[in-house]
């Protein structure tokens, strides 16, 4: 009997006769020949119904099983699909025959290696095979249509569904001893999922972080035990703890960041108590302590401006600051409270040499302004071009991942045509706030500066008019620029302090962010431009409660931050057991090299989506290379809001300094 025999009679008497009607998957098993994917010596029993060894403790599986799951995950040619568990390749090969793409993973090198020189002999290019921990998908190719797990779990890793697209299946074997039950899982929504039950299996177990690992009751491991030195030890190991945010051992730590010209701190969200008031504690310390005097933040510069008028004794002029959406970013007792300090240090200095505390926003071109612009435009026009692009803004500040989301926010035809008129209102804006700097006297937008803004503005609202990643990069220069116009105008002495979201301040490239979106951030620019006198600083939590809305210009709420995900730096971090303490990539080689390779980390901006958190906050990166240092506050609280103006109108003192 020849080969092509054997398969066709394998085809008929284990597959098409136990029920497997799917011609895609039938026509596939003819094809791919298996007696090139079982181990030298065993080609005669491969067309046997049965698993056969394949080196590294493993089985390439039963015909009828692989058939079985193929044909429920449901598979189209035009396809993306990922496969875990390679083995010996043989399911990797026939879905590549139905898919468009199959992207597979292996935690057995060996068998990797083995699978890829197979397919490379058979010509099947359609395949990219990955050496690692599957239990956690494969984030840079996702989203995938089908999702077929070839070992089974103890419960399914949330990571593989939120890797699903709209629609998507997922075909696993789950249970916590043999056999295990099949399972196909749909997602059927943003957060919701159908499952079904397929049957008995047995499965060799999936390894992994969010699989069964050694602490697993159930798992006797078959792989080496665990070195002593793990990541978390040495995360352990390696923090400066300090008692308190508030205590001298945690400012002095930032002693050695006192050389640098630009210090960067970060925050992992936009409404946590604790890093406002870190930042604060830091930012004192560095200005009574290293010579620093400036400090600009991730906000629009007319409102920074108005608290800058009002920390060197000058009289606030226009309406209160930090009035839109998100309010409660610089509108808190927490932030509050460091404009008093810089007022009462300023008029300390008074005529003293030293020169005052200076506060500037990044943003010149107004943001926040010009989006409330949009919308109140928009609002008045067509509400579906404004939800449109309220769910488009969603994705500008700061990172946001949200595919799903973002393909509802199509424009429409009225969202284009409103271009110019909205463009026109935002030029407005900025005119009038240059003329409003300019009878104030503030001498650092001079008129030369001013004529560059007015030059550029076009290009820069109606990029941010239709939001997306090229809005983010424009954003994000002009924030650079910014620091570059205020090292300049300064002088050679100035040593600027910079507060602004974890996402701008570490250095994309080590990030998801350019990988994926090609996108650049405030971080990777400052240090570019100031090699070697640039420090960025992160900063992050596990668990807690955050203040963050649900959707672009919704209230500000109350949430609860879940627990960070297994396989996340967060979770190392936590996992240390220790609550607050500072990481200093340069002090530990072996750290560094340790934490060096992409893992996962928590984004939450303005907007907090719990419900999607994997697939809306997390991103891979690589921490020791996106920031010099990473400050850990085990659990946080959010920010303590103050009055809404318009409410506090009797309130006096209240809501003092932003009450005026
Ligand atoms: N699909 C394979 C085939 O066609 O030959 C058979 C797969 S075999 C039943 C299961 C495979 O999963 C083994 O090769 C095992 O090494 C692999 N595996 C187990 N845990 C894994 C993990 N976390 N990531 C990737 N592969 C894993």
């Amino acid at each position: 009997m020849t080969w092509a025999q054997s398969r066709d009679r394998m085809v008929e008497q284990h597959v098409i006769r136990r029920g497997i009607n799917d011609r895609s998957v039938t026509m596939a098993m003819r094809t791919v020949p298996r007696e090139l994917f079982v181990d030298p010596g065993f080609e005669e029993f491969a067309y046997e119904d049965a698993p056969l060894a394949i080196g590294q403790g493993q089985t390439i599986s039963q015909p009828y099983i692989v058939a079985l799951m193929i044909e429920k995950a449901d598979l189209d040619a035009g396809d993306n699909v990922l496969e875990i568990g390679t083995g010996s390749g043989y399911a990797a090969a026939l879905v590549s025959r139905i898919a468009r793409h199959v992207y597979t993973v292996e935690r057995h090198e060996p068998l990797a290696n083995q699978a890829k020189r197979r397919f490379e002999k058979l010509g099947y290019r359609n395949i990219d095979v990955r050496i690692g921990d599957g239990s956690k998908g494969w984030i840079k190719a996702a989203p995938f249509d089908a999702i077929i797990v070839s070992a089974g779990v103890p419960e399914v890793p949330s990571s593989l569904k939120e890797q699903l697209d709209l629609g998507g299946r997922l075909v696993i074997p789950v249970g916590e001893g043999e056999p295990q039950r099949l399972k196909r899982i749909t997602r059927t929504g943003v957060s919701q999922f159908e499952e079904e039950d397929l049957g008995g299996v047995m499965f060799v177990p999936l390894i992994g972080e969010d699989a069964w690992t050694a602490r697993h009751p159930m798992y006797t491991p078959t792989t080496p035990a665990p070195q002593a030195r793990t990541p978390k030890d040495l995360i352990a190991n390696a923090a400066e703890e300090f008692l308190s945010i508030d205590d001298r051992s945690f400012t002095t730590l930032f002693d050695r960041f006192a050389r640098s010209r630009i210090v960067l701190l970060g925050e992992s969200t936009h409404g946590t108590s604790e890093f406002y008031r870190a930042r604060a504690a830091v930012s004192r310390y560095l200005i009574e302590n290293h010579g620093f005097n400036l400090i600009a933040v991730e906000a629009d510069w007319p409102d920074a401006a108005a608290i800058n008028r009002i920390i060197n004794g000058r009289r606030a002029s226009g309406d209160p600051p930090f009035q839109r959406f998100p309010s409660w970013m610089w509108r808190n007792r927490e932030f509050s409270d460091f404009v008093s300090w810089m007022q009462a240090e300023n008029s300390a200095r008074g005529s003293s040499r030293n020169e005052p505390i200076r506060f500037y926003g990044l943003d010149l071109y107004n943001m926040s302004g010009s989006i409330r612009a949009v919308l109140d435009f928009l609002d008045g026009v067509d509400p579906h071009a404004a939800a449109a692009a309220r769910e488009r803004y969603g994705c500008l500040s700061p990172w946001q991942n949200n595919p799903a989301t973002y393909g509802r926010a199509v424009l429409t035809d009225a969202h284009r045509s409103c271009e110019d008129a909205v463009l026109q209102q935002c030029k407005d804006l900025l005119e009038r706030s240059l003329e409003a700097a300019a009878t104030d006297g503030d001498e650092f937008l001079d008129a030369a500066q001013s004529a560059r803004l007015l030059a550029a503005a076009e290009r820069y609202y109606r990029t941010m008019y239709y939001g997306g990643p090229e809005a983010w990069n424009l954003r994000d220069t002009y924030m650079a620029e910014t620091i570059e116009h205020l090292v300049d105008f300064h002088g050679p002495d100035a040593k600027i302090i910079v507060w602004a979201h974890n996402s701008h301040i570490g250095d994309a490239r080590f990030t998801e962010m350019a990988a994926g979106r090609d996108e650049l951030n405030l971080g990777q620019l400052c240090r570019q431009r100031f090699d070697g006198s640039t420090s960025l600083i992160g900063f992050g939590t596990n668990s807690g409660e955050v203040l963050a809305a649900s959707n672009w210009d919704g209230p500000a709420e109350i949430k609860k931050i879940k627990p960070s995900l297994a396989g996340s730096y967060e979770r190392l971090c936590h996992e240390t057991g220790k609550e607050r303490f500072l990481l200093d990539f340069d002090r530990s080689k072996e750290l560094h090299a340790e934490l060096v390779d992409d893992r996962l980390q928590r984004f939450i901006g303005v907007i907090y989506r719990p419900e999607s958190e994997r697939l809306s906050h997390y991103m891979q990166t690589s921490m020791p290379r996106q920031y010099d240092a990473f400050v850990w506050l085990d659990e946080t609280h959010t920010v303590t809001p103050l009055e809404d103006p318009a409410m506090a109108a009797g309130g006096g003192d209240e809501t003092y300094p932003f009450g005026l």
